[in-house]
């Protein structure tokens, strides 16, 4: 694989619209994701069943996920309580959101700044106290990262601060998250080149972008561009968030996945496969709005993809 597409619909996705989708749902969709050939799926978010009763088995999803081979399991957290839980059922991958503008933090998370970096010392703390071979792969995802719908713009110094803020508190890595659709290629490339002067190159590898104003691609592809190689995306572009007034919209994994296997980019993933998880959505979810061009358009004529081309023993741009 030369990319790597991290599926974020069932829980980016899920927590966005108000239908709860079954467990037994959840679970086949995680499998037939897998079959499909993600490999990294976050599957769920640890917060009060109260807050998003479209989450509240995520502990039951995660211990489920764990037992398929070969798939990271990725959960959300918003703080030391949650990280706890999602250990205990046993996520290999989780995230603590810290939202970049503090206004947002405390609408989100009502935590400010401080709170949550304390809490990413407590977290990296419990990690290191578990058995080798144990310890999940812990982010700091620096939300709002290019701007707020409260707050307006977020200064990239600021969004630097927080990132080393982050690793000093032991985070193994920060992601980037343009949760409202701000960024724009541009940005994308300055954020990249400013945090990995601060942090270094490995300690920032993904990003996670929204197409609130139709820049998901471009700012995926320019990301990629500047040397990032971790992609989230949703399936039928499921979500955004319920937070953050107006940003809504992931991208499309469908049509993530079609630009880098066109582009001779391996992703792992299988086109036909990844349509028949989206069907199976689809039906799940009855007329929830799921989007996407690849799915309606189809995949073009005489089409291979770069994953499933054997002539090619490695993508163009590995
Ligand atoms: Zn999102």
């Amino acid at each position: 694989m030369d990319v790597l597409i991290s599926e974020v619909g069932p829980r980016d996705g899920l927590q966005s619209i108000d239908r709860i989708m079954p467990t037994a749902a959840k679970k086949i969709w995680i499998d037939m994701a897998w079959a499909a050939g993600l490999t990294e799926v976050e599957v769920g978010s640890f917060v009060p069943a109260k807050l998003l009763p479209q989450l509240a088995d995520t502990a039951e999803v995660v211990a489920y996920s764990a037992r398929i081979p070969g798939l990271t399991v990725a959960a959300l957290v918003p703080n030391a309580r949650g990280a706890t839980d999602a250990i205990a059922a046993g996520a290999h991958k989780i995230t603590l959101p810290l939202s970049c503008s503090e206004s947002h933090s405390l609408a989100n998370l009502r935590r400010t700044h401080a709170q949550v970096i304390e809490d990413a010392r407590l977290i990296a703390a419990a990690i290191r106290d578990l058995p080798e071979g144990r310890r999940p792969h812990f982010e700091g995802s620096l939300s709002t990262a290019f701007g707020c719908t409260i707050e307006g713009v977020v200064p990239q110094a600021k969004v630097v601060e927080l990132a080393e803020a982050l690793m000093a508190a032991g985070c193994d890595e920060v992601g980037l998250a343009d949760t409202t659709g701000y960024a724009d290629p541009a940005s994308v490339k300055s954020m990249i080149a400013a945090i990995w002067s601060a942090v270094g190159g490995d300690a920032l590898t993904g990003i996670h972008v929204h197409n609130t104003r139709g820049l998901g691609l471009a700012n995926v592809l320019a990301a990629f561009d500047a040397g990032l190689t971790t992609f989230d995306s949703s399936l039928g572009g499921l979500g955004g968030c319920p937070f953050a007034p107006g940003a809504s919209g992931n991208i499309v994994t469908e049509d993530l996945v079609f630009m880098f296997e066109a582009m001779g980019v391996r992703t792992g993933v299988d086109l036909d496969k990844l349509i028949a998880v989206r069907e199976f959505v689809q039906k799940t979810l009855g007329d929830e709005p799921l989007y996407g061009f690849t799915p309606l358009a189809g995949l073009p004529l005489g089409f291979v993809s770069t994953t499933q081309n054997t002539d090619i023993k490695q993508g163009a741009w590995a």
